[in-house]
């Protein structure tokens, strides 16, 4: 089968080094095997999203000397995500919950994988159509309804899922079409991404994906989690405030290709 890969931008702001890395890996791993490497620009964000990054963002590839095939914008899709929304509906795998988050972190619930682990407040309570709600898929229910699911990591090996970690994980946020979750997992099944390449600090969303292709009865595809680039002081460079973003560095006329190969070579440049 051939390898597709993707990088898969939001446009709230400003690519960094830290998506260069991301998008090289991905970029590489798809060119060594002959395949493709996709570019999807996941933009249903609401007011954070910013329509003209996305264009700066091709610019910051281009300059970076990758090549790749542009695939629809999250924004073009919306009723693939409202499709399958409806039949985790229809499957009872989903509730309404209108709890914002005031009122979750005043629950005082544990912290998983990302952050704070809805309780489950709204899971058997009737909620009030008037006030905005998000869906929140019934984990333990979904688990039941799947059993053990195992996927694969090409660095991490073999790992048996466990969304658990997330607790009741959105899949429709509230006045937005889809979560995160759902809307790349939905994508990267309809744009044959066998590869789904990104940092490791997304590791733990994987175990909520391949629960989600399982009941939406999706392709599985392997993935490649990488490690994140860290500063000469071991931090995440994503974390570093205030570092100049690719399209300073191309406007400032910093050579691209050579960022690349520095990149390539785990050397980070003066000034990240
Ligand atoms: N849009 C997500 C981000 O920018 C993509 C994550 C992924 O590669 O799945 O973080």
């Amino acid at each position: 089968m051939q390898t597709v890969t993707r990088f898969a931008p939001s446009p709230n702001g400003h690519l960094h080094l830290g998506h260069a890395f991301s998008a090289i890996v991905a970029h590489d791993l798809a060119k060594a095997a002959g395949g493709r490497f996709l570019l999807r620009i996941e933009d249903i964000d609401g007011p954070r999203s910013r329509p003209e990054l996305a264009d700066e963002f091709r610019r910051d590839l281009e300059w970076l000397g990758l090549e790749w095939e542009e695939v629809p914008a999250q924004s073009t899709r919306l009723a693939s995500y409202e499709a399958a929304a409806e039949q985790l509906v229809q499957a009872g795998l989903v509730y309404s919950c209108t709890c914002t988050r005031k009122e979750i972190e005043a629950i005082e619930p544990r912290r998983g994988a990302d952050g704070l682990v809805y309780p489950g407040s709204c899971r058997d309570r009737p909620h009030d159509p008037g006030k905005p709600a998000a869906l929140r898929l019934d984990i333990d229910s979904a688990m039941e309804r799947v059993g053990e699911i195992i996927w694969t990591d090409e660095i991490a090996g073999s790992v048996i899922a466990d969304p658990r970690e997330f607790g009741d994980v959105v899949i429709v946020r509230k006045e937005l079409p889809a979560s995160y979750h759902l809307a790349a997992t939905l994508d990267d099944a309809a744009d044959g991404v066998t590869l789904v390449t990104r940092g490791e600090d997304l590791f733990a969303s994987s175990h909520v994906h391949r629960l989600l292709q399982e009941l939406l009865k999706l392709p599985v595809p392997r993935w490649h989690h990488h490690r994140l680039l860290l500063d000469e002081n071991g931090e995440k460079l994503a974390k570093r405030r205030g570092s100049p973003s690719l399209a300073d560095r191309r406007i400032a006329g910093e050579d691209g290709l050579m960022l690349a190969e520095q990149l390539r070579l785990q050397e980070l440049p003066v000034g990240t």
